[in-house]
């Protein structure tokens, strides 16, 4: 058994259920998750000068510029609760912001144990975004139909009040949908050619997912799951 920190990057279209897994696989590999986008929500709602910059691209469902994500990301990664790992949910989502990775984590003697890739048709995904819920408090993504609370309107974990995102409005959508083709897909190349990518079919239940996310692991490096 390696004590070897682990970290593992989910990739995948928007609402594709990277948050969604990540919650369950860190639980597992006791590893932090650590979400790009919910760290730019926790900027916002704290109006943080990074988070006013980046408010204004997430409302046009751009991604905000490489500079400053990356330094946002590096920063958490830095942290002491990441010394095990961390499971990278949104990020990298553009080449520049894996190639920084790729440095950073070389500089520390560290690399990328395993990349999933949760692979869900566009007609599936609108439906997703359309019915999902977030929790205000810790960020949990809940879908009224496919994933309901226990009490409507309400976090199973922790009574937090759950809210639509102002960026799954459909026009949104449809505009982050061809952001992710543009610049986030060429990853699946770049990690593919690593030898670290493995494609997970993501339009099956959420358990069965996470199953298969689960085998992915165990024949990666990731052996400890
Ligand atoms: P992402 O983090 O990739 O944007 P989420 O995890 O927030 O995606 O999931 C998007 C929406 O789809 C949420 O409402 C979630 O409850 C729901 N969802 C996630 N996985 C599945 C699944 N396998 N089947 C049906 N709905 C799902
Ligand atoms: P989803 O769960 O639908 O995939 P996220 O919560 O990951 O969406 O991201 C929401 C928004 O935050 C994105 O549309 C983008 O504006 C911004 N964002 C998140 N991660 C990144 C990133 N790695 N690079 C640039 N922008 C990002």
């Amino acid at each position: 058994m390696s004590n070897e920190p682990r970290f593992v990057i989910l990739i995948g279209p928007p609402a594709s259920g990277k948050g969604t897994q990540a919650a369950r696989l860190c639980q597992l590999l006791n590893i932090p998750h650590v979400a790009s986008g919910d760290l730019f929500r926790e900027h916002l709602k704290n109006k943080t000068e990074l988070g006013l910059k980046a408010g204004a691209y997430m409302e046009r469902g751009e991604l905000v510029p490489d500079e400053i994500t990356i330094g946002m990301v590096m920063e958490r990664l830095s942290r002491p609760d990441c010394a095990a790992g961390a499971l990278l949910d949104g990020f990298p989502r553009t080449i520049a912001q894996a190639e920084a990775l790729d440095r950073v984590l070389a500089e520390r003697g560290h690399r990328i144990a395993a990349v999933l890739y949760i692979k869900v048709p566009d007609q599936v995904l609108i439906e997703r975004v359309s019915g999902r819920r977030i929790c205000r408090t810790c960020g949990e993504s809940y879908h009224i139909k496919f994933n309901p609370p226990q009490v409507p309107g309400v976090c199973d974990r922790d009574g937090g009040e759950l809210y639509q995102r102002d960026d799954d409005k459909e026009e949104t959508v449809r505009k982050r949908l061809q952001v992710y083709r543009e610049q986030t897909d060429p990853l699946v190349a770049y990690y593919r050619q690593q030898g670290i990518l493995a494609e997970i079919n993501g339009d099956q239940p959420i358990d069965a997912v996470t199953a298969e996310l689960r085998a992915a692991l165990a024949a990666s490096s990731c052996t400890r799951v």
